[in-house]
């Protein structure tokens, strides 16, 4: 059975950066699953379908994606990293993936990504749906208030523009619609550590999860 630990929680928690460091100290593969949503998006805009139209299962369903090694991400063979980190592109991605035939068109390209040696799996439904057997599950959490600043230095850091008062907005308007959805919302599962980063460095929430896995 190969190994997947799942990191599931809203956007901002931290999660992301989480992930890519217990996979690189691990050296376990990385699923980014929230990319695969916002991808889905991306695709669909392009091709002129409307978000609430059935094709957009197709567009899952037949997406041609690929990732570096560094994460960046390529749609039909075009880099679209810059504009898949945006607010817009997670706002749409939220929306399509309120809907069962889009994840269930998801689901098992998600659940290839668990080879040999291991997998780290960063989402909303993780532990939940995807791999609901992986031996060691995180739930991160933080207020929307830091979660929205720590957004704000990274889309700077990134040399995109931004409002941390929209900002705010966005990520209580993209939680409600996680946290409320009919399909997979976004819950801790049972089994799951569940961390509150607000106070804590990602450095502290790391020394913790390690501490969970060798348990
Ligand atoms: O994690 P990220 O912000 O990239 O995810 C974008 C959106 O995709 C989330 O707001 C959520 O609605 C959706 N998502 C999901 N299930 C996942 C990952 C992401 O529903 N496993």
């Amino acid at each position: 059975m190969i190994p997947v630990i799942t990191i599931d929680g809203p956007s901002g928690s931290g999660k992301g950066t989480l992930a890519r460091r217990l996979a690189e100290q691990l050296g376990f593969h990385l699923l980014d699953s929230g990319a695969l949503y916002r991808l889905t998006a991306l695709a669909a805009q392009k091709r002129n379908i409307d978000l609430e139209a059935p094709e957009v299962a197709a567009v899952a369903q037949s997406l041609n994606v690929r990732f570096d090694p560094d994460g960046a991400a390529y749609l039909d063979d075009a880099c679209v990293d810059s504009v898949l980190r945006t607010e817009q592109t997670g706002a749409m991605a939220s929306k399509i993936a309120a809907r069962p035939d889009v994840r269930a068109a998801l689901l098992e390209r998600q659940r290839a990504f668990a080879t040999a040696p291991g997998l780290v799996a960063d989402g909303r439904d993780m532990g939940t749906v995807v791999f609901p057997d992986a031996p060691a599950k995180l739930f991160l959490d933080a207020s929307a208030q830091i979660r929205a600043e720590r957004r704000y230095k990274q889309l700077i850091e990134n040399g995109l523009s931004a409002n941390l008062a929209a900002l705010v907005e966005e990520i209580q308007a993209r939680d409600d619609r996680d946290r409320n959805r009919a399909v997979a919302p976004l819950v801790p599962a049972e089994d799951a550590l569940v961390v509150d980063s607000t106070h804590l460095s990602i450095e502290a929430v790391e020394a913790r999860m390690m501490e969970f896995i060798r348990a």
